[in-house]
């Protein structure tokens, strides 16, 4: 066992979006700041450096109009009026059954509202520029904004200034538990370097940014079944997220928040060699699965509210697959790079049974499915970019928006199962991300952001993981350089 001969005033713990602005801000306000990173310095970034980073505003001084609402709407199952009717009250006074309650924080969703323009005016000072998406989705309910270069551009200007400004960097270290003093608070981190060496590093604070669990087997068999077999991450970068940032805070007692048995799911092309292969065209089409049957609305409304329902349906499917079958009149829709981001073409067939066969799925059943659909499609104007409501009528599960025959070879198939961005489970926080215990207090020295910091149940907010990471791991940084500021004093 050796220890690093320094003691800082913050450890952070993972180098993606959370993580570097966390070091960045403390920095600034003068802290001594040592990031412990698993990946080696090319690959570090996790997720952050495979997004395209989409962001949930209307532009870098607004968020979206639904934003508070649909957190709102997700805040966590069938909650306890008993307990909800202290939510009113300042946060300071709740209960602390409710201070530590496994549910989306009011306060929480209205400073990430508050503080994500400054964050992204912040981001701007290091030369990350964001423009509007025309069209982020084939149809969309929500605008979008982007940094230009995604979150690549952003792990690269943060990763410049963290070692502009004097951070030190540990590079191929993995954070294993946490330190802490006779009165409980984190004081350090005990990690694992190459080659199975443990280190030891001090410092008065721990920001816990090291993502969610998926790429934890074992982690996610436990949480989210044995299905969980059938999810690939959606980058090589979220493979690095094991877990064990959110476990050592739950291993020193602290809360969880967040839908441990569920996850941010997409759908995706399993063939491909690329990060972020999604594929949203099956609305002009339809999904079967190995049987060969239909399973599901593929056109229930605008993708970007519907997606992640719809490949939660793929995932329950046999093999957590489906096909999706389309055929020549896929020339009539506009925008596919936005649809199809697969590099691997699509399955080509003349006929359905020679489809069948390359796919293989039975024949007669993919025959019949697709002619029960064909007839129950209805004249009227099919329009790509908006909900047209060409429905089918009399054919169950009904498709809402879309509907046309498949019937013009050659058809085209793209196989389709459910991504894994990353994990909802993590660790309950207040408002600065500070890190709270299963008793309501606040963990001293302890914080987390991103993934690790649990906000999301059920229906994933679109494009607010990058926002949520950079927002409270700001605030994080300089609540800790502003902190160790007064104790000098
Ligand atoms: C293809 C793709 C598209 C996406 N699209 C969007 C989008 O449009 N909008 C959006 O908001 N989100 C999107 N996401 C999700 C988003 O990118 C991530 O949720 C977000 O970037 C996570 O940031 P983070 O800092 O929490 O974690 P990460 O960026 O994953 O960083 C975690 C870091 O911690 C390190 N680490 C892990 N464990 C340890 C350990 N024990 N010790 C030391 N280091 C450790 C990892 O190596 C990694 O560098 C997308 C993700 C992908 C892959």
């Amino acid at each position: 066992m050796s220890t690093h001969p320094e003691i800082f005033d913050l450890i952070v713990i993972g180098s993606g979006i959370a993580g570097l602005s966390t070091a960045v801000a403390a920095l600034e306000g003068g802290a001594r700041v040592c990031l412990v990173e698993r990946a080696n310095a090319d690959d570090a970034g996790g997720n952050t450096r495979h997004t395209g980073a989409y962001i949930r505003m209307k532009s870098v001084d607004e968020v979206t109009d639904d934003f508070e609402e649909h957190f709102a709407a997700n805040a966590g199952g069938y909650l306890d009026p008993l307990l909800m009717a202290d939510v009113a009250r300042d946060q300071q006074d709740w209960p602390p059954l409710l201070k530590a309650l496994s549910f989306v924080d009011p306060n929480v969703v209205s400073t990430l509202a508050i503080e994500s323009p400054p964050t992204l005016h912040w981001l701007g000072k290091y030369g990350v520029k964001f423009f509007p998406l025309d069209v982020p989705f084939p149809t969309s309910a929500q605008p979008r904004i982007v940094p230009s270069g995604g979150g690549l551009a952003l792990v690269e200007a943060l990763t410049k200034a963290f070692h502009e400004k004097g951070g030190v960097a540990l590079y191929e270290t993995a954070a294993q538990s946490l330190l802490q003093d006779d009165d409980g608070a984190v004081c350090g981190v005990r990690a694992l370097a190459r080659g199975h060496r443990k280190l030891d590093i001090r410092g008065g604070a721990v920001m816990i940014a090291s993502g969610g669990f998926q790429g934890n087997a074992e982690l996610l068999t436990r949480y989210i079944g044995p299905q969980a077999l059938n999810l690939r991450a959606m980058s090589v970068g979220g493979q690095h997220n094991k877990g064990e940032g959110i476990c050592m805070a739950l291993n020193i007692g602290a809360a969880p928040c967040g839908d441990f048995g569920s996850y941010h799911a997409s759908p995706m092309d399993p063939r491909s060699r690329r990060a972020g292969p999604s594929i949203y065209i099956y609305p002009y089409g339809i999904l079967v699965n190995k049987d060969g049957q239909r399973f599901v609305d593929e056109g229930p409304g605008h993708t970007d509210e519907t997606y992640e329902a719809l490949t939660r349906r793929v995932f329950g499917q046999p093999g957590g697959i489906a096909w999706c079958v389309l055929d020549a009149r896929l020339d009539d829709v506009p925008n596919q790079s936005v649809a199809i981001k697969t590099e691997q073409p699509p399955i080509e067939a003349q006929t359905l049974v020679e489809l069948a066969e390359k796919i293989g799925v039975p024949a007669a059943q993919l025959e019949a499915t697709v002619a029960a659909f064909n007839a129950a499609c209805s004249n009227g104007k099919f329009d790509p970019c908006s909900l047209d409501g060409l429905a089918t009528e009399g054919v169950l599960p009904v498709k809402s928006n879309w509907a046309r025959p498949i019937d013009k070879p050659p058809y085209k198939v793209y196989p389709i199962i459910s991504s894994i961005v990353f994990t909802f489970g993590g660790l309950k926080t207040d408002a600065l991300a500070r890190v709270i215990n299963t008793e309501g207090d606040i963990i001293p020295g302890l914080y987390a952001a991103g993934e690790a910091q649990g906000l999301y149940y059920g229906s994933y907010t679109g494009a607010t993981s990058v926002l949520k990471g950079a927002v409270f791991g700001r605030l994080a940084g300089q609540h800790i350089a502003s902190s160790k500021a007064t104790q000098v004093a």
